[in-house]
């Protein structure tokens, strides 16, 4: 198929079209000097755009914020939230602007949206600017999570705007250009819900059944039909984070989309030896948005998202609550569904879930038990079959209950064990970003030297395939990296 470049967006801005009340307009700040850091080639083809248009000075003016490109209405979009379980009635796009929406080579709407672009009327006491470090960071594991086939949005690109900015001291200030399915929140229903103009809520439903769930239109009880699709898609987006050793770190409801992608990644990391209660962000003190707790918290967000529908969903309250709660109950079959399947297809095993949840569960208890690094349990399990045991031996150190488990395992296993080791190998990644890798190329990206961060991008956007002389990509941190702490890095 041969496809059109173009020099620049189409845009078709639905969302300022359809949602007054939801947003103010506004302009991004002016970077002094922008140069562009890095830029996602791959994606923008998906948009249709020729990178070599991006790359021109035209094209980084606009990645700044600098230049308004034909067709864009730049917003800020509004929301609310519960940040660690606290209620903030007026977050919004503090130091963000939807720049609006373009069509990709496949026909799908793509917000185009910019990320530490200045003040806006919602910033309170923040200085509306992103540093250099984050914006990488959320470059990387945006195109990680994507590799792997997780659900997200993704960077376009990131600019240093050629301006320093005062997070610990001062850092290179920059700014992220995001693609996303919408940005439209779980708190963009809790502030449309709280809004006076009660005909907020029902237009924000209507336009995120239209955008993402169009099916729902054609029952009568829509609403109901577009909670069932959030859980679902929300359902299903946990389960790849937890079978990756994904935590995204900062689960608040402005922070989960209606889409069920992932989305604004700060302080997120990925576990390395098992353990349910691993956290890494600095300001989570309690450990809510812990490893294992994910699930449970993903429910929670979806609770309050069932709670603006209410509503929409029946004129009688009563009714209401009881419907959205079963639907909001089925989350933990589908969550469970989801992560065993996945977990399953992880092992080799494509039988009977109802015989095998329990050989599940407790390969999960032998890597909690014993502390292994959780990617490369999955792999060493692959080289077993093959008759390389020696991975198996080094990560498992007490040998008699790991054997125990792939006796009952292996006896599962239906088929080829060469063909079925190959299987495994296609759903468990070999490289991930492993936390020491990533602070390292960051801080070489910090210091102008963006040769790690490319080598790193170019390792995880191919995440499957063993290649020589990448062994140090394979491995958890050492010992000495123990209690790593992301901030949340803004
Ligand atoms: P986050 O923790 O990145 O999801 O952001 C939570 C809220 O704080 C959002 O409303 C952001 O727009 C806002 N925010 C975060 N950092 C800044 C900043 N440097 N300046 C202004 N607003 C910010
Ligand atoms: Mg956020």
């Amino acid at each position: 198929m041969s496809v059109q470049l173009q020099l620049g967006f189409a845009f078709d801005n639905s969302f300022v079209r359809d949602l007054p009340g939801l947003f103010e307009p506004w302009q991004a700040a002016t970077a002094p000097t922008p140069r562009l850091l890095a830029l996602n080639e791959p994606l923008a083809l998906e948009l249709g755009v020729d990178p070599d248009a991006l790359r021109a000075p035209g094209g980084v003016a606009m990645l700044a914020g600098n230049v308004v490109p034909n067709g864009a209405n730049p917003i800020a979009q509004a929301y609310a939230g519960h940040q660690f379980g606290g209620y903030s009635p007026r977050l919004g796009d503090g130091r963000a602007l939807l720049l609006g929406e373009v069509f990709d080579i496949n026909g799908h709407r793509r917000d185009l949206h910019l990320k530490g672009s200045g003040r806006t009327p919602f910033a309170r006491g923040g200085d509306g600017k992103a540093a250099v470090g984050p914006m990488l960071r959320e470059y990387l594991i945006g195109e990680s999570l994507h590799a792997l086939g997780i659900p997200t949005t993704r960077a376009l690109a990131v600019v240093a705007t050629g301006e320093d900015i005062y997070r610990d001291g001062m850092v290179p200030g920059a700014v992220l250009t995001r693609i996303a399915a919408s940005h439209l929140r779980v708190g963009s229903f809790q502030y449309a819900a709280a809004n006076d103009d009660a005909t907020l809520l029902a237009r924000l439903a209507d336009y995120a059944i239209a955008r993402h769930y169009p099916a729902a239109f054609e029952r009568t009880d829509r609403y109901l039909a577009l909670l069932e699709s959030v859980v679902a898609a929300q359902a299903s987006l946990i389960a790849h984070w937890m079978l990756v050793g994904f935590i995204h770190g900062v689960m608040n409801t402005d922070n989960m989309t209606i889409s069920g992608e992932s989305i604004d990644f700060g302080p997120c990391a990925f576990m390395d030896e098992y353990d349910a209660t691993t956290v890494f962000s600095s300001i989570d003190n309690g450990g809510r948005y812990a490893y294992g707790n994910q699930p449970a918290v993903a429910q929670w967000n979806l609770a309050r998202f069932a709670e603006t529908l209410l509503p929409l969903i029946d004129a009688d309250q009563g009714t209401a609550i009881e419907l959205a709660t079963e639907v909001l109950k089925s989350f933990v079959k589908r969550y469970d569904a989801r992560w065993h399947e996945g977990l399953s297809l992880k092992l080799g095993l494509n039988g009977e879930l109802q015989t095998n949840t329990e050989l599940l569960d407790d390969f999960i208890e032998l890597l909690s038990n014993q502390r292994v690094d959780f990617t490369s349990s999955f792999r060493a399990l692959s080289s077993l079959l093959r008759g390389e045991a020696s991975q198996a031996h080094l990560l498992f150190e007490h040998s008699e209950s790991f054997n125990a488990w792939t006796q009952r395992w292996q006896q599962c296993l239906a088929g080829d064990p060469l063909h079925i080791a190959d299987a495994m190998d296609h759903v468990n990644p070999l490289y991930i970003p492993r936390n020491h890798l990533v602070e390292e190329a960051l801080a070489d990206a910090m210091d102008d030297d963006m040769g790690r961060v490319e080598h790193l991008v170019s390792v995880l956007t191919q995440p499957f395939e063993a290649r020589p002389g990448l062994h140090e990509f394979e491995r958890p941190a050492p010992s000495s990296f123990r209690g790593y702490r992301t901030f949340c890095g803004t």
